[in-house]
């Protein structure tokens, strides 16, 4: 199996405004729980928590 079939793309939404302000992969082998990232947000304007949510491909 080609290694970037692991490789999952995957958005990252802000949790106070719910925009999705990033595009990130995961490698769904080597991490298997949800990603909660600290990034900022324009639309807030400042770093708030970030949690992926739907797989893009
Ligand atoms: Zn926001």
């Amino acid at each position: 199996m080609a290694k970037r079939e692991h490789r999952i793309i995957l958005g990252l939404v802000c949790t106070i405004c719910k925009n999705r302000n990033y595009v990130t992969t995961r490698n769904k082998i080597n991490t298997e729980e949800k990603l909660l990232l600290k990034k900022f947000c324009k639309h807030c304007r400042k770093v708030t928590d970030h949690k992926e949510n739907e797989k893009l491909k």
